[in-house]
């Protein structure tokens, strides 16, 4: 029997991971965060000091870049070079930097086989940008998960609030929007729902709402395909 594959994408601060997270867990499949081997890379351009928008110096470092996943306890590791950079990888600088080299063909090339590899070894729910339009255009569940970019805006703000940074409304909205921008305009693998993608808007759902919405379509579909 083949393994299923569940895509799910969306634009940043939908609650992707999250909810992908929660359904993974409760479905017993690996949950595999990509957005985490672009940042990944984003770290290792940033320590070399290789700006950003130095193409060609990206390019350069991929050559010395060996990414691993591990699980604990379900939880995903990412390890750099052996280093484990889970937690190094969540600063809004790496996210910037991710943005940048996720850009870059070669490093999205770089990424390919070992994303299509993982959904050949068991069940898996893939989260991204790009898993239903290019990592893997024939997972028989494709999510495309999205809010407003005002309810994202709010939700980013609140957790900011939270961890006492001083942030305003106005300027995670504008944040989120330029995000939003580069990632659907970039020349290669833009974000976009991909046609056989079921869309799910989560604006005016709560997470437990979200995670219920995202295991009813898989149910759906797997039965479907049975
Ligand atoms: O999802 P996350 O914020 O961790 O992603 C980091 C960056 O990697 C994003 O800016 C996004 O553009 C990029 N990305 C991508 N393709 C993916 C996953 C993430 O281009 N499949």
């Amino acid at each position: 029997m083949g393994y299923i594959s569940v895509a799910i994408d969306g634009p940043s601060g939908a609650g992707k991971s999250t909810v992908a997270r929660a359904a993974a867990a409760q479905l017993g499949y690996v949950y595999v965060d990509t957005g985490a081997m672009y940042r990944a890379i984003g770290l290792a351009v940033c320590r070399k000091g290789i700006s950003g928008d130095d193409t060609a110096g990206i390019v350069s470092v991929l050559p010395e870049v060996e990414l691993a996943i591990r699980y604990e306890d379900g939880a995903q590791h990412i390890l750099l070079c052996g280093e484990d950079v889970s937690e190094a990888i969540r600063t809004p600088e790496i996210a910037k930097y991710a943005s940048k080299v996720s850009a870059v063909p070669e490093v999205r090339q770089f990424l390919l086989d070992t994303q299509r590899d993982m959904a050949k070894n068991g069940n898996i729910l893939m989260d991204g940008r790009d898993i239903g339009t290019v990592i893997l255009p024939d997972a028989p569940v494709k999510i495309f998960l999205t809010a407003s970019a005002e309810a994202r805006a709010q939700r980013r703000y609140l957790e900011l609030c939270e961890k006492g940074q001083q942030v305003t409304l106005d300027e995670v909205l504008r944040d989120i929007r330029q995000r939003d921008h580069q990632d659907m305009t970039r020349a290669v693998a833009p974000l976009r729902q991909a046609e056989d993608a079921v869309l799910l808007d989560t604006s005016a759902l709560t997470l437990e709402q979200s995670i219920q919405a995202v295991l009813r379509i898989i149910r759906e579909k797997t039965e479907e395909n049975r």
